[in-house]
């Protein structure tokens, strides 16, 4: 469906740019990043979303160069979209981009997964993983999973809990 309309869809970088300047994150990010960096802790971020967007917004914002995890939309040069879903293959059937496969993917042996969520497209990336922050929807839908969640308002929450934890 996203195939066939994406065809008949036009859209420039610019109108991208546009868009990416209007989209707000949470300000705490700025420091949890600085945070993880400083600390080694390698943070992707990942979203069932499109890369075009996402990567705009993380440069708006002043993270031009965070690793993604996403699926791809190609702006050919006259405007028309083409989706691509590099991930698809690792999809648990309900995902295009199954972010449980991401966690289990990027982790490496001894290592302590830390997913950060708040919707649908977050349970599966919360499945997988050994700690798991959580707002919004993703509360509930891990609490009838029984799935263990911290909740957390903003990043700087789960800043200090995992300057606690090191
Ligand atoms: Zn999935």
């Amino acid at each position: 469906m996203w195939r066939r309309q994406a065809a008949t869809m036009t859209l420039t970088p610019a109108q991208l740019d546009a868009f990416a300047a209007t989209q707000s994150i949470d300000p705490a990010f700025a420091a949890f990043y600085r945070f993880a960096r400083q600390s080694g802790i390698p943070l992707y971020v990942v979203s069932d979303g499109m890369d075009a967007y996402i990567s705009r917004i993380l440069a708006h914002h002043g993270f031009p160069e965070a690793p993604l995890r996403t699926n791809k939309l190609i702006l050919s040069a006259d405007g028309r979209l083409q989706v691509e879903f590099p991930y698809y293959e690792h999809s648990c059937g309900h995902c295009a981009n199954c972010k449980g496969y991401h966690v289990r993917h990027e982790r490496r042996p001894g290592e302590t997964t830390v997913f950060i969520g708040d919707g649908k497209s977050d349970l599966c990336g919360a499945r997988a993983a050994d700690i798991v922050f959580a707002k919004k929807q993703l509360i509930g839908l891990c609490e009838e999973e029984n799935i263990a969640c911290i909740p957390f308002r903003s990043f700087a929450d789960v800043q200090r809990d995992l300057e606690n934890r090191l």
